[in-house]
């Protein structure tokens, strides 16, 4: 999962991926971290097989999303076992 943020991080940095100042979802900009870090958060709506796919939330939005999706991603592939047999 490391893998996908680190993909989003290296678009950010190429200007391929542009981190807005707002969440997408209530809309509020919260204010940098203590470290000066912007505080709004790629969220991977679509899964992580799409990493650059994201969506763009505030921590207390992004928390709330994961929440209500702690079941993502979903139970592997049962194919998966046979596959690698
Ligand atoms: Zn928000």
């Amino acid at each position: 999962m490391a893998h996908a943020h680190y993909l989003v991080a290296k678009a950010i940095k190429r200007g391929e991926l542009v981190r807005p100042k707002s969440c997408e979802e209530c809309r509020k900009s919260p204010p940098p971290n203590r470290r000066g870090a912007a505080q709004i958060q790629a969220h991977h709506h679509n899964g992580y097989e799409n990493p650059l796919d994201v969506q763009w939330l505030c921590p207390t939005c992004h928390l709330r999303v994961n929440g209500a999706t702690a079941n993502w991603p979903i139970e592997p592939d049962p194919l998966g076992d046979i596959l690698n047999d």
